[in-house]
């Protein structure tokens, strides 16, 4: 084998022992929340917000559960029109409701023009960035409720007429939505026990998030072993986030990283330098600090001065630092194309709809090796309850990674070929795709994962096997 096919051959595999840190995102990734309790958390505490304080119709104030299966990861939503849509892996527009109804494909034709192209793809493509005054994407569990309360309030707002003032409206109304998320979210709503969401998880965390199991644990320190480390990096504020350290590791939470980063604000913790700060025995953020130590605790911060605290540490001049994070936009994305971290994806979705085992069984996957873990094709992972699972997938939208474009072109070695926005992006930015944590850390530090390619839509990176919705 020559020196450059054996590069390829290992940039085409990924193995967590190759590493030298491994960094932690909390929420959704270490602490796995139970879904269908948080959503209606957050539902409840924007419906009531914007009735209570704005005066919108209070039908919006109902039982979340009666619109689950509008609940889609990744929609993105186009503010002036009130249109909400799925985007394909160039951008296209795959799909649209206005509010939560259907648009014809005629009407389509007429707003975004024959190739169904919304005018903001191309950035959204190009920078996976979520502030626009134009649209917003809702790809983390914490704002998709958000999304909810503005279909409905755009279906109630077409339904009492006046199409003049639609376009105000709708703008108007998603100001005041991200008002309600704010209200909601912002982090010292924990302290002052205000919003609904913070005083909910703080009178009863267990209702909410899940306990990290043993072989997590277990792992975790492995990874911590030999000179290696191991970091939380969260956007979560400490106050909030030590509470659900504490539930899902215990009392000794400290002792599985070797510094914990709070509020780090992602993805702008990888571009925008700014210090990491000192946090009192209050939480209260204090003075900028120069000199990182090892167990410590900090605010805010920034990827550079981290590299170099865990260079200081493993007594590497460049580690190889790999992340693992459920967030496409602040986790993955940011990480890889900022701070050339490797980057791990976790995917719910991939426990929800299931997947296929390398077992050797199925055509077109030959046994590569990988450890089998405990269930059969198709087999709902326990990790997921049958409720979950009716919020996590949708009939009305069809699955996050694939949609049905009737195109003989798009199965390739026994896998459908990603079409969709975020399956192209998942593809580009992350090495490997996931379930949960709870499957990696079943598996020997030495495994040798294929990674994603570059070749468009491929599925190469999913581990332990092919989500269901990709399989012709
Ligand atoms: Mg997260």
């Amino acid at each position: 084998m020559d020196k450059q096919e054996q590069t390829a051959r290992t940039d085409s595999y990924f193995c967590l022992k190759d590493y030298d840190a491994y960094g932690f995102d909390l929420d959704h990734t270490l602490a796995k929340y139970k879904l269908v309790n948080v959503f209606n958390l957050s539902y409840d505490s924007i419906s009531n917000y914007l009735v209570n304080e704005h005066g919108y119709d209070a039908r919006i104030q109902h039982d979340l559960h009666k619109y689950k299966d509008f609940i889609a990861k990744g929609l993105v939503l186009d503010i002036e029109r009130g249109n909400i849509l799925k985007l394909g892996a160039q951008g296209e527009i795959l799909m649209a409701k206005h509010g939560t109804k259907p648009i014809s494909s005629d009407k389509l034709i007429d707003i975004y023009g024959g190739d169904l192209m919304f005018e903001h793809s191309k950035t959204i493509l190009k920078t996976v960035k979520n502030s626009s005054k134009d649209y917003r994407f809702f790809e983390n569990y914490f704002d998709i409720p958000g999304l909810v309360a503005m279909a409905r309030i755009v279906d109630i707002l077409d339904e009492k007429g006046g199409s003049d003032s639609k376009k105000h409206s709708y703008l108007e109304t998603w100001s005041d939505i991200m008002k309600a998320l704010m209200n909601c979210y912002t982090y010292e709503a924990f302290r002052m026990d205000t919003g609904g969401f913070f005083p909910g998880i703080k009178k009863n965390p267990e209702n909410y998030v899940e306990k990290c199991s043993d072989d997590v644990k277990t792992w975790l320190k492995e990874l911590k072993g030999n000179n290696k480390s191991v970091f939380l990096v969260t956007s979560s504020y400490i106050d909030f986030a030590s509470l659900l350290l504490e539930t899902i590791i215990g009392k000794d939470w400290k002792s599985y990283f070797d510094i914990s980063v709070f509020r780090a604000r992602k993805p702008a913790f990888f571009t925008d330098g700014h210090p990491f700060l000192r946090i009192d025995d209050n939480n209260i953020e204090k003075e900028p600090v120069q000199d990182l130590k090892k167990d410590g605790l900090y605010s805010q911060g920034n990827h550079k001065e981290l590299e170099t605290f865990i260079a200081n540490i493993t007594n590497k001049k460049h580690p190889k630092v790999v992340y693992f994070g459920d967030n496409i936009c602040a986790d993955c994305f940011p990480s890889k194309n900022y701070a050339d971290w490797a980057t791990v994806l976790l995917l719910e979705e991939m426990d929800a709809e299931g997947y296929l085992c390398s077992d050797g069984t199925v055509p077109g996957h030959e046994n590569d090796g990988e450890p089998s873990k405990k269930r059969s094709k198709f087999e709902h992972s326990s990790l997921v309850t049958p409720e979950e699972i009716e919020y996590l997938l949708t009939e009305e939208w069809g699955p996050f990674l694939y949609h049905d474009v009737k195109d003989e072109k798009s199965i390739n070695n026994g896998s459908r070929i990603m079409n969709t926005f975020w399956g192209s992006v998942i593809a580009k930015y992350s090495c490997i795709t996931v379930p949960s944590l709870e499957y990696i850390a079943g598996v020997p530090l030495s495994h040798k994962f294929q990674k994603f390619t570059t070749e468009e839509g491929n599925t190469k990176g999913f581990h332990p096997g092919i989500p269901s919705s990709l399989l012709p």
